[in-house]
């Protein structure tokens, strides 16, 4: 059959199927420990689930808002506010069926063929393929291991063409764990004014820094700044609701409108019940997330230590997210290889980071308990001596 011109752009997601292989080995028996998971390993909070239920009884089946019920694009607002200083009203607000599908969303209302969106690499797999299926040209901005992965100000510049339109920044970031601190983002931004480019800003992994770094959102520098960002966020990984697809964004209440239109007529509104549970779980205790990252930060440095016996693996120390991001030329391999041979051998799961723009790095997710961060590193460091 002819499969229209723009699907011949896109790839599977590698980070899905390496896990699919994963489980299908699981179910097969074999002993495998796998890093692969882009999601918290904990239950969703219980009172969430139970608003569930109580939705569920209540016969909250039916059609809501296409933008999301006005209760969570308020709770939304609350939640800006609260955080990150930054005021919205809900007309800035639009719940979409997870933050995958808000930057899908947000992409396709801005950007025109040939317009360049600039991507710091390493990247999260789905934004060159989102860019790709909108017609426009993903250009991608090298950052280095040494520098912190860090975008910088030179490198941005040096990209930048009369066509770029939009910056894409992912502070903490899947997969580097990498993030932006304040001095780096007053740099990016002095390059953002000046050149008008329109920030689309991940901070999914917002709830995710450690050695008591806080969290800073480039929209939140300077009112110019928020004019022209658009942070996406979402339930997925600060609440374990993974399955459950609720995303927002925020920023210009034009573009916001936009993006209720195509969801008119193509989702329509993301999943009632979902909605409700989002609102219940942005009214958890702020001691919830402190908790869940308490127990994060111990597996972080349990599977650092652990990675310094691996013979060829340098370890990047994450100071965000759940990730580690593991340079492997030591190792004389490309990642694809690697990555195959440590499941077949080994039965462990890691995700080469050919998928994210560098095969000198595979991608440890440290979203597993602390018994299997044991094992499965283990079992790695065993396969580096003998090799
Ligand atoms: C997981 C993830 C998302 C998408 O999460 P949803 O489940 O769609 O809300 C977006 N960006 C990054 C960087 C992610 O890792």
């Amino acid at each position: 059959m002819k499969i229209a011109e723009r699907m011949s752009l896109v790839s599977p997601s590698a980070t899905l199927k390496l896990t699919s292989k994963a489980k299908e080995m699981k179910a097969k028996g074999l002993p495998v420990i796998s890093f692969g998971a882009g999601e918290p390993d904990f239950d969703t909070p219980e009172v969430v689930k139970e608003e569930a239920i109580r939705c569920l009884k209540a016969g909250f089946t039916k059609y809501t808002p296409t933008s999301g019920i006005p209760e969570l694009r308020e709770a939304v607002c609350k939640k800006f506010s609260e955080d990150q200083g930054l005021a919205y009203k809900p007309e800035n607000v639009v719940i979409s069926c997870g933050a995958k599908h808000s930057l899908y969303n947000l992409i396709q209302v801005l950007c025109d063929p040939g317009d360049e969106v600039l991507i710091p690499t390493p990247y999260w797999v789905s934004y060159p393929e989102m860019v790709y299926l909108a017609g426009g040209k993903p250009v991608m901005i090298p950052t280095m291991q040494s520098e912190g992965f860090r975008l910088t100000a030179e490198r941005l510049k040096a990209a930048i063409t009369p066509k770029s339109k939009i910056l894409i920044l992912n502070s903490p970031s899947n997969p580097t764990g990498g993030i932006l601190e304040e001095k780096d983002l007053k740099a990016i931004a002095e390059v953002v004014l000046k050149t008008n480019l329109i920030l689309i800003s991940d901070e999914i992994y917002e709830n995710y820094l450690y050695k008591n770094l806080k969290h800073v959102s480039i929209a939140s520098l300077a009112e110019e700044l928020k004019k022209r960002t658009f942070i996406v966020n979402g339930m997925s990984k600060s609440y374990s609701m993974t399955g459950l697809r609720i995303g927002y964004l925020a920023g210009d209440a034009e573009v916001v409108k936009k993006i209720g239109i195509l969801q008119d007529h193509s989702t329509s509104n993301p999943t009632s019940i979902s909605q409700k549970m989002a609102v219940a779980a942005l009214a958890l205790p702020k001691t919830y997330r402190s908790q869940v990252l308490a127990i994060f930060d111990k597996r972080r440095k349990q599977m650092l230590d652990l990675l310094l016996r691996a013979k060829g693996f340098k370890a990047f120390e994450p100071e965000g997210a759940f990730y580690v991001f593991c340079d492997i030329q030591g190792t004389g391999m490309g990642s694809e290889a690697l990555c195959e041979e440590l499941l077949e051998k080994e039965n462990v799961a890691v995700i080469p980071g050919k998928s994210f723009g560098s095969d000198r790095h595979i991608r440890f997710s440290f979203a597993s308990s602390e018994k299997d961060i044991q094992e499965g590193v283990e079992r790695i460091i065993e396969w580096a001596r003998k090799k």
